[in-house]
Parts: structure tokens; C-alpha cells; sequence
């Protein structure tokens, strides 16, 4: 999978890139992320991205011409199947189910917004959906579409070292993951489960399944019985 992230700081977000297990995805080919920087494209002497708002109120929008024609270059370059996204406070939450249906196309165009946002002539033209990473407002997209690019990664073939790394892992059932344990077997007093240590596989499946009901029920209960959004 190709991610192509458009941006006016590509230089916040390679070490994010660079780093890690997506790092090494990226190393070996088995997903790809560029940077682009939007200011690339501009066609204003000055190399202005950004105006003042009509009709007035604080801060500075990104211009249509920068960012349309960025958005056209780098989809230009992309073969199959492709998905604009502008990460912004304003579009629905982004989830793992969503990141389930993201990961089915063969590339992602992440725009990141900044200052007080982006016209909104380049959501009508260009963008094919909206998202957000929560209920909270950030100064740019970078964070949000650094999160996405990780999110749906995870859920590319060979990415991860095998599929129950993530099939199994928390929300990706609707379930938290159950409790995991490390060695020493006793640290400060607490011991690990002693239902982990004795071998018995079908034993530690139904205590992890039972675990994960429990959490949830515990920490997540919204999630018990939630219709998938
Ligand atoms: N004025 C905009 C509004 O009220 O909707 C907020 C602009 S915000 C300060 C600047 C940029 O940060 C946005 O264009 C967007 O790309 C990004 N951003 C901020 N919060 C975000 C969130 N919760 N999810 C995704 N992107 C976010």
C-alpha cells in the first residue's frame, strides 16, 4: 500500500515514518509513505500557502490553488485505487474499522490542514471523505495522518510479524485484549496468572477470552452490544 501524505512540515513527520516497525515495512517494501510538501506547488512569487478568511476572524486559510494542484500531482502519480482524505476535527472518527476499509486500496492521499484550516473549495473538488482522530482540535493535520498511516499499516500483509498480531489484538473484535504478562512470574508481590504458566492451551485461550469480556465490560462498557459505527 502507498500512503501519500501532503503536507506543509514534512520534515515533522519522517522520523515518525522512519522509525520502528513501520520503518522497516518501509525499508523492506511492503508498504510505501511519502511526504510531499504542499508549498512545492505553489504558484505565488512569495511562495505563499495560506490568505486571510473572507469575511474576517482570526488566523489563515490554505489557499485552493497550492493544495488542489498538490492533491492532482500526487494522485496523477498513483496507480489503483486511490482515497482522498483531509484529516480534520470536522469529519467522523476515525476507528479500526475504518482503518479495516482504508487498507483495501492501493493508495491513501492524507492532507493535513493547518493554521485555521483549508478552503473549503478543496474539500468540494478534491477530497472524498473527512476524518478526525477525536473530539479535540490540534494546530495540524500531521499528528492525525501520522496515526492513520500507523493504524492501517498494521493491517497490511507483512507488515506485522504474523495476521494474530493484530486479529487478536484489542477493539479489532469489538473485545479489549486480555491482560498480558512478561517475566519475572513475581514482581513486588504480584504474580502472574498462574493459569499462563501451566501449559494447558485450551485452558489460557478460554481465560484470555473470559479476560477480554471482563475488561471490557470493565473499562470499555460501551462497547458491549455497540452496533459497529
Ligand atoms: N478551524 C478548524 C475548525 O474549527 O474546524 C480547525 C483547524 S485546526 C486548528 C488545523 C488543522 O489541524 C486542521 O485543518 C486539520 O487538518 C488538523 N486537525 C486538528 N484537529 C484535528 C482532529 N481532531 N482530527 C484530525 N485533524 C485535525
Amino acid at each position: 500500500m502507498n500512503f501519500e501524505v501532503l503536507t506543509l512540515f514534512p520534515h515533522s513527520l519522517e522520523p515518525i515514518f522512519e522509525s520502528s516497525i513501520i520503518g522497516r515495512a518501509a525499508e523492506k517494501g511492503v508498504i510505501s509513505i511519502k511526504c510531499t510538501d504542499i508549498r512545492d506547488y505553489t504558484k505565488d512569487k512569495h511562495r505563499r500557502v495560506d490568505d486571510s478568511p473572507y469575511g474576517g476572524g482570526y488566523g489563515m486559510v490554505m489557499m485552493c490553488q497550492p493544495v488542489v494542484d498538490c492533491i492532482r500531482a500526487v494522485k496523477a502519480r498513483c496507480e489503483g485505487t486511490t482515497r482522498v482524505v483531509y484529516m480534520s476535527p470536522q469529519g467522523s472518527l476515525f476507528n479500526q474499522k475504518k482503518a479495516e476499509e482504508l487498507k483495501e486500496y492501493d493508495n491513501l492521499i492524507l492532507l493535513c490542514g493547518h493554521y485555521e484550516g483549508i478552503d473549503e473549495r478543496i474539500i468540494e473538488l478534491e477530497v472524498d471523505e473527512e476524518l478526525s482522530v477525536g473530539n479535540y482540535v490540534l494546530t495540524g493535520g500531521e499528528l492525525p495522518a501520522a496515526i492513520v498511516v500507523d493504524c492501517v499499516s498494521r493491517l497490511i500483509d507483512g507488515v506485522l510479524p504474523a495476521p494474530e498480531c493484530y486479529s487478536e489484538e484489542s477493539l479489532q473484535n469489538g473485545l479489549l485484549e486480555h491482560p498480558q504478562y512478561t517475566r519475572p512470574r513475581v514482581f513486588e508481590g504480584l504474580a502472574v496468572p498462574e493459569v499462563l504458566l501451566n501449559g494447558d492451551h485450551a485452558k489460557q485461550m478460554a481465560w484470555k477470552q473470559e479476560q477480554s469480556v471482563l475488561r471490557t465490560e470493565k473499562k470499555r462498557p460501551d462497547l458491549i452490544g455497540a452496533k459497529e459505527e
